[in-house]
């Protein structure tokens, strides 16, 4: 048993024992070169096509849609780079709308694009961090090539109407990208039903191992490469593949697909503990949406007048782990540009405080870890000491 709470698993989820124990062969008996054309290679590669059947049963695609990544932000810069790669190669439109509160990892590249004389467009999303499909579609122009939009916030758990902007992309032959990472094991990813362009993922959110992530590329679409080596994954990724975490994120995707209504119906309920429990106390408000139109399991508040990072370090020292905003960020360089997107106060934002369940979580410790959280939220609301605003806050 922990002798912890871990309540973050929306920054990173343990590894599933299911998918150590198939990983571990490719690690220590199985440990081909899938390019290699003896034996051991050729065991390499049969491991590789069946974790692509797995990944791509799971995201509804065919094996040959699917290729295998370093992570997750690989996976998104591939796609928006490698895309307008092949959108400056062939003459068509340099113009990219997405929004203000994507993950870094498709900001990033979003910011190069413009560098590089590219025209970006941020979508305004309401104060539930949900964007305008007229605004979208009154921004499109016969210049727009690629609409970059995540299905799932990380830090708010907002879902976005991701079917409906796959539409609107589609029927106007828009390029459509999206961010998927924090999506697999809590909803349905249907590639058969939402006409999505391309699609990334990561295996560390959904209990393979960090260090492995998917690309999703429709048939058709095309994407130039941005990195040349070996022409590994048709030189999508180049390199020698990471065998037993691809294996890994075959096994997990496997487990994702079969457990989605099982752990969904879980998830929801300590969801629905947790925000009932936490909102409570008047000192503490949910941000982002409602529970129907946000990530299962995913829980995010504003705690007036104190600070994130007091409130996480508060909770670990009484054995809970949350996270203020995004992991991925450094500490107290920009709180949350989504929370500021959103129309979020300087001082609300950081206030904020992310708890996110997993498959691990059991309602009787979420129930001890609401009280716990619970306990600091009020006594540190209020008593906390926020810091000044930045001047280009
Ligand atoms: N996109 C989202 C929504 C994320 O939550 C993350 C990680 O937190 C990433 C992208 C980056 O994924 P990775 O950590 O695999 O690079």
């Amino acid at each position: 048993m922990a002798s912890f709470i871990y309540l973050d698993n929306s920054a990173t989820t343990k590894v599933r024992d299911e998918v150590c124990e198939a990983m571990r062969p490719y690690l220590c008996d199985k440990w081909g070169n899938p390019s290699s054309l003896h034996r051991l290679g050729y065991q390499a590669r049969t491991a590789m096509s069946k974790a692509r059947e797995q990944a791509a049963q799971l995201i509804g695609a065919t094996p040959d849609e699917v290729y295998f990544t370093p992570c997750g932000t690989f996976s998104n810069n591939m796609a928006l780079l490698g895309r307008a790669q092949f959108v400056e190669a062939n003459g068509m439109g340099r113009h990219l709308i997405t929004t203000c509160i994507e993950h870094t990892s498709s900001l990033g590249p979003a910011k190069h694009l413009m560098s590089r004389g590219w025209k970006v467009s941020h979508l305004h999303v309401s104060d539930e961090g949900v964007v305008d499909l007229e605004e979208l579609k009154s921004i499109i122009s016969g210049e727009t090539s690629i609409i970059s939009l995540m299905w799932a916030n990380n830090e708010v758990g907002t879902v976005q109407p991701v079917e409906e902007i796959a539409k609107i992309a589609a029927e106007r032959n828009i390029y459509f990208h999206s961010d998927a990472i924090q999506v697999p094991g809590k909803l349905k990813i249907d590639m058969a039903r939402t006409p999505v362009s391309s699609l990334s993922l990561s295996g560390h959110k959904f209990y393979a191992p960090k260090g492995i992530g998917l690309l999703y590329v429709r048939k058709g679409m095309d994407i130039a490469p941005i990195l040349f080596g070996g022409g590994q994954e048709h030189g999508i990724s180049p390199g020698t593949e990471s065998l037993s975490n691809i294996v890994a994120i075959g096994a997990a995707a496997e487990l994702a697909h079969n457990e989605l209504q099982h752990n969904t119906a879980h998830l929801r309920a300590i969801q629905k503990l947790l925000i009932e429990k936490l909102t409570a106390s008047p000192a503490v408000k949910l941000s982002g949406t409602c529970m129907e139109s946000r990530l299962p399991g995913h829980v995010s508040l504003i705690v007036e007048g104190t600070v994130g990072e007091q409130l996480v370090v508060e909770a670990d020292l009484k054995g809970v782990c949350i996270s203020s905003v995004s992991a991925c960020k450094q500490v107290g360089k920009d709180p949350s540009h989504v929370l500021a997107c959103m129309g979020l106060k300087h001082e609300q934002v950081i206030g904020s405080a992310r708890i996110t369940a997993g498959r691990f979580n059991t309602l009787e410790e979420c129930d001890k870890a609401a009280e716990i959280l619970l306990e600091i939220f009020t006594k540190r609301a209020g008593a906390g000491n926020p810091a000044p605003a930045p001047a280009n806050v």
